[in-house]
């Protein structure tokens, strides 16, 4: 027998109808990129996005194919993804921190056929627009007194494309399974993979994300999503943010400490995500200029482990909440999230700390293992890492062309690449990437952990930790550090330092001082670079 209720389809568009009609005058804040601060409403939005799909349509675009976008967190960016997935065709984030033949090759790969971009992004379209086969109309997200001069054909000013709606759109009837977006994972090995999300994966994923023991967010919140579109969907936030109503407030290009700290305030945002870099840049404003943080309650730190002085900084000396959190672009992103369950909420001071060191447990809809190189489950006892597995209805199930099938099993497991262990109440705790993690005489050190302790020395602005050669012990941990400006610890502060506080056998054999580390285009430590910068590198110990 069929259960008889209705079969209302989890489409995307139905986010943002929820949010105009339920929560109309709701703010959408931007930094726009032209400079100002500008703000809409949801119900204006739906309206504006209505106009984009009104006009995509007109312009022959339409189910099942790509427009592409390259652009800041802002409404205007927003209000073209919800256009594009109303008519059936595909939002595909680019990420502009990758080269330009790399953002050609991923256009091409993913044949896109329209591209919304910033102002700021203007002149990598210039480099690469001819050589994107597919590319039939460029949309400068701004009105016609910022337009810049170009030769290139079919470019149009959005605010005066948006102006020809003439209203009166209705969103297209969907198959709920359709696809919805696309991003491209960061490569770091081989080219990228195309993750393709469906208009019920983006919905399913939006509750998950706002879920209370999730990142827990509601109406009466105001949320400031750093962490990019491109980056994972920022993290489902434009998706989650129209689910519950909150008030959003769109950074822009403007990351640094300062002009964080100015939305923060002036618009007295609540709740706010991004990578580490950008909570170390943000603290180290408060620190210089002495501000404090009165509104904000919660932080969701991710993309990279998130050290234990971040945390202990916004928790005890600024009174924020810091959810750690683990995701994967092929996750939609978000994995776990490290709230505090009831069998740790007595727990103080560093005892906590070192929970929140941890990336979290899995929410519904995300189910988690971890195994052995024979797919064999290792014990939940918060020390035996393996292979970090996951399935789930926002999780991928293939990439986009078929590469990468390896990836994933006949049961439906995706394998993460990440090496994890999880505790007796299914905490998740990130000890690599599996082909970063060091491999000392048959063992296995964990270069986050190492890295964690380093960067919680007072004087050390960042550290990385890469397996070098060792003719004894196949590989051993080299420490590289970039020291705080002023600063001057040597290799023994800093070993001393670490001493007694992991396994003796995991200390570093020697540590390299460097001006600079080299970070992937979603803020990642690039260790592939590294390792090649190092490659010749002899430990003293290594005769
Ligand atoms: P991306 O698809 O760019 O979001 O990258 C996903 C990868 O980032 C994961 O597979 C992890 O290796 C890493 N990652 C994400 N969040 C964390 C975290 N909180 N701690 C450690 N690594 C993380």
């Amino acid at each position: 027998m069929q259960g008889l209720m209705q079969n209302w389809p989890l489409l995307c568009h139905k986010l943002l109808d929820y949010a105009a009609e339920n929560h109309t005058g709701r703010e959408i804040v931007s930094r726009s990129v032209e400079g100002p601060i500008v703000r809409t409403t949801y119900g204006q939005m739906r309206q504006r996005a209505l106009g984009v799909a009104e006009l995509l349509d007109r312009d022959g675009f339409g189910e099942g194919q790509r427009i592409a976008t390259l652009a800041w967190n802002t409404g205007r960016h927003l209000e073209v993804w919800y256009g594009a997935m109303g008519i059936g065709a595909i939002y595909h984030t680019l990420n502009p921190r990758l080269f330009p033949e790399q953002i050609a090759w991923i256009m091409n790969h993913a044949e896109d056929q329209a591209l919304f971009v910033d102002l700021t992004f203007m002149p990598i379209v210039e480099k690469i627009a001819s050589s994107v086969k597919s590319l039939k109309k460029i949309i400068v997200l701004t009105d016609s007194a910022h337009m810049p001069e170009t030769k290139l054909a079919n470019v149009v000013a959005y605010e005066d494309w948006l102006a020809e709606a003439r209203g009166g759109f209705i969103w297209r009837n969907l198959d709920e399974n359709a696809a919805a977006g696309m991003c491209y994972t960061s490569g770091t090995t081989g080219n990228p993979k195309g993750v393709v999300y469906s208009h019920r994966s983006n919905v399913l994923h939006a509750m998950i994300a706002a879920m209370p023991n999730a990142m827990g967010i509601s109406c009466r919140d105001v949320v400031l999503p750093v962490v990019p579109m491109f980056h994972a969907n920022a993290w489902g936030l434009g998706q989650s943010g129209p689910m519950v109503g909150a008030k959003l407030v769109m950074p822009g290009g403007k990351m640094d400490g300062a002009s964080m700290y100015e939305l923060l305030d002036t618009e007295k945002v609540t709740f706010t995500a991004a990578v580490p870099t950008v909570w170390l840049m943000l603290l180290q404003h408060l620190e210089e200029t002495g501000k404090k943080l009165p509104y904000l309650k919660k932080v969701v730190i991710g993309g990279s482990a998130c050290p234990r002085a971040v945390t202990k900084k916004f928790e005890e000396v600024y009174g924020v909440e810091v959810i750690h959190a683990w995701g994967m672009t092929e996750m939609s992103p978000l994995g776990s999230l490290c709230t505090i369950k009831p069998e740790y909420l007595d727990l103080k001071g560093e005892e906590l700390l070192a929970v929140k060191d941890k990336q979290g447990f899995a929410p519904f809809g995300v189910e988690m293992k971890v195994t052995d190189d024979e797919n064999v489950e290792r014990p939940r006892d918060g020390k035996t890492f393996g292979r970090l597995k996951v399935r789930g209805p926002a999780v991928a199930r293939a990439y986009y062309g078929g590469a990468g099938q390896d990836q994933f099993d006949e049961e439906g497991w995706f394998d993460t690449g990440d090496v994890a262990h999880l505790d007796q109440y299914g905490y998740m705790q990130i000890t690599d990437r599996a082909k970063d993690v060091i491999k000392s005489g048959g063992e296995w050190i964990s270069t986050i952990d190492l890295e964690n302790l380093a960067v919680g020395h007072p004087d050390v602005a960042e550290a990385a930790v890469i397996g070098v050669h060792h003719s004894r012990w196949d590989e051993r941990p080299l420490l590289v550090v970039v020291r705080k400006p002023g600063k001057e610890p040597t290799k023994e502060d800093l070993l001393a330092f670490m001493d007694g506080k992991v396994a003796k056998w995991w200390l570093p054999d020697d540590v390299a001082f460097v001006d600079e580390i080299p970070h992937t285009a979603t803020g990642k430590i690039q260790k592939i670079t590294l390792r090649e910068q190092f490659k010749d590198f002899r430990f003293p110990n290594d005769v």
